[in-house]
C-alpha cells in the first residue's frame, strides 16, 4: 500500500521516543537522523529533507519538547505539523473564473493519468451541480479521444471532439465557443502527453494556453514515479506556468517522495489526489490528512475532539469501576454501545484510529451497522433482571428474546457467549492490573 515503508519506519522512531519519560538533545538528534533516512529512502528530494529536518529539530530542541511530560508525543506533533506545511498547509481549492466558464487545462506525460483524471474531475464538478464540458485535445495517442468519449458517456458529460485531423489549438478554440453557447460553466481540456518533455509539445501547450486563457493549468503526475514526478513538474513549470498538481496512483505502492516534495520544489500545491482507476476515485487534497496518513496516525485529533464532546466523563468512570469489579451487565453493555455510537458510524471511527490502516486486513473490515442494530435489539428484549443477571438466561428465556427481537436463538446464544467471554477477560485484566490500575498507567 501507499507509504507503507515510510509509515512503519517513522512509527518505529516515534515508538522509541514515546517509551522515554524524558528526552535529551541526543535522543532528538538520533530520532531526526532516522527520520531523515526514512524520508530519503521514500524518495523525497534531498534538499527538501534537509530543510525539513532542520525545522523539526529547531522546534524539538527548543522549549517545546524538553518541558513536556510526553516528549515523544510532542515530537510526533511537530513532525505532523511541519509535514502538513511541507505539502502546502491548507487545502488549495480549484480556481473559479469571475465570468464562466472556468477553464482547466490538463497537462502531463503520457500514462500519468491525464485522460482518466479529466473524466474524474468532470465527475467531481458534476456532483456539485456544475455543467462541465470535456475537450478531447489529445489527438496523437490513438485511443485517447475514444477513451474520453467513453468516460463522458459513463457520467453523461458532453465531450467536445473534432477527431484527430484538426489541430489541438483549433479544437480548444472551438470548444470554448461551444461551452459559451451551451452554458457549460467548466471546460476541462485534455491535452497530449509525450513519453518525455519535448519542444513541439510545449509549443502546442503554450498555444492552447494562449487561446483559452485557462484559470487552472493542472499537471497530472504519477505518484509512483517518486522524484521523477517532481522533476517533470519542475520542467513543465519552467515552460508553462502551472497552477497546481494532481497526484495519481496513490492507491499503488508509492513511497511518498512525490507527495512530500512537489510543493516544496515547484511552489505549486497539490490540488487533487487520485486513488484508483474508477471514475469516482479522485479527491481534493488535504495536506493535514495526508500528513496524518503518512505518519500512520489516522485522524486521531478529530476522534479525540469527538470523544471529548460526546462522552460523559462520570459515566465513563463508573463504567471503568464496574469493569474492574466484573459487575458489568448487559445494561452497561447497551449504555456503552450508545456512547460509542454517539461518535459516528462505526467504520468511520475505525478509520480514525491510529495503526488500524497498518494492521493486516483491518481496513477491509466493513463494520456492519445492521449487525450492531440486531445486537441492540436482542439486549432490549431482555427483562431488567435478565440484563443484570445474565446467568438467568436459560433456553426458554433465550427463545422468548429471539422472538421478541426478531432474531434467532443462534444469534442470541452467540451474543451471550461473547458477553460471557468479555466479562471473563475483564476479570483477568483487573486482577492483572491490581486495584489501582497498571503502574504508571494512563493519566
Ligand atoms: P494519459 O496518457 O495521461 O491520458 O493516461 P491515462 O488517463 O490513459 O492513464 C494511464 C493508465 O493509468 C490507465 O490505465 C489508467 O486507468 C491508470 N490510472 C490513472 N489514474 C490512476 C489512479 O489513480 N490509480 C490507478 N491505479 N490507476 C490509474
Amino acid at each position: 500500500a501507499a507509504f507503507e515503508g515510510l509509515t512503519s519506519r517513522l512509527q518505529n522512531v516515534f515508538g522509541k521516543l514515546r517509551g522515554k519519560g524524558k528526552v535529551s538533545e541526543d535522543d532528538v538528534n538520533e530520532a531526526m537522523r532516522e527520520v531523515r533516512l526514512a524520508l530519503l529512502e521514500a524518495d523525497v528530494n534531498f534538499k527538501v529533507v534537509k530543510d525539513f529536518i532542520a525545522k523539526v529539530k529547531e522546534r524539538a530542541i527548543g522549549q517545546e519538547v524538553m518541558k513536556s511530560f510526553t516528549p515523544g508525543m510532542v515530537v510526533v506533533d511537530i513532525v505532523n505539523k511541519e509535514m502538513t506545511e511541507l505539502m502546502g498547509g491548507t487545502q488549495s481549492k480549484l480556481a473559479k473564473a469571475s465570468k464562466p466558464p472556468t477553464v482547466i487545462m490538463m497537462a502531463g506525460l503520457q500514462g500519468a493519468g491525464k485522460t482518466t483524471t479529466s473524466g474524474k474531475l468532470a465527475r467531481l464538478l458534476q456532483k456539485s451541480n456544475h455543467k462541465p464540458l470535456l475537450v478531447a485535445g489529445d489527438i496523437y495517442r490513438p485511443a485517447a479521444i475514444k477513451q474520453l468519449q467513453v468516460l463522458g458517456e459513463q457520467i453523461k458529460v458532453p465531450v467536445f471532439s473534432l477527431g484527430d485531423k484538426t489541430s489541438p489549438v483549433e479544437i480548444a478554440r472551438q470548444a470554448m465557443q461551444q461551452a459559451k453557447e451551451n452554458g457549460n460553466d467548466y471546460v476541462i481540456i485534455d491535452t497530449a502527453g509525450r513519453l518525455h518533455i519535448d519542444e513541439a509539445l510545449m509549443e502546442e501547450l503554450k498555444q492552447i494556453h494562449e487561446v483559452t486563457k485557462p484559470d487552472e493549468v493542472l499537471l497530472v503526475v504519477d505518484a509512483m514515479t517518486g522524484q521523477d514526478a517532481v522533476n517533470v513538474a519542475q520542467s513543465f513549470h519552467e515552460q508553462l506556468e502551472l497552477t497546481g498538481v494532481v497526484l495519481t496512483k496513490l492507491d499503488g505502492d508509492t513511497r511518498g517522495g512525490a507527495a512530500l516534495s512537489v510543493k516544496a520544489v515547484t511552489g505549486r500545491p497539490i490540488k487533487f489526489a487520485a486513488m484508483g482507476e474508477k471514475i469516482d476515485a479522485l479527491e481534493p487534497f488535504h495536506p493535514d490528512r495526508m500528513a496524518s496518513r503518512i505518519l500512520g496516525m489516522g485522524d486521531m485529533l478529530s476522534l479525540i475532539e469527538k470523544a471529548q464532546s460526546g462522552i460523559d466523563a462520570d459515566k465513563a468512570a463508573e463504567m471503568e469501576r464496574k469493569m474492574r469489579n466484573a459487575e458489568f451487565t448487559f445494561e452497561d453493555f447497551l449504555d456503552q454501545m450508545a456512547q460509542v455510537r454517539k461518535l459516528g458510524p462505526l467504520d468511520q471511527i475505525f478509520d480514525m484510529l491510529p495503526g488500524m490502516g497498518k494492521m493486516k486486513g483491518m481496513k477491509d473490515i466493513k463494520v456492519d451497522e445492521k449487525q450492531v442494530n440486531r445486537v441492540e435489539a436482542i439486549v432490549r428484549s431482555m427483562t431488567i433482571e435478565e440484563k443484570q443477571k445474565p446467568e438467568l438466561l436459560n433456553h426458554s428465556r433465550r427463545k422468548r428474546i429471539a422472538a421478541g427481537s426478531g432474531t434467532s436463538i443462534a444469534e442470541v446464544n452467540r451474543l451471550i457467549k461473547q458477553f460471557d467471554e468479555m466479562r471473563k477477560m475483564m476479570k483477568q485484566f483487573s486482577s492483572m492490573m491490581g486495584p489501582k490500575g497498571p503502574k504508571g498507567g494512563m493519566k
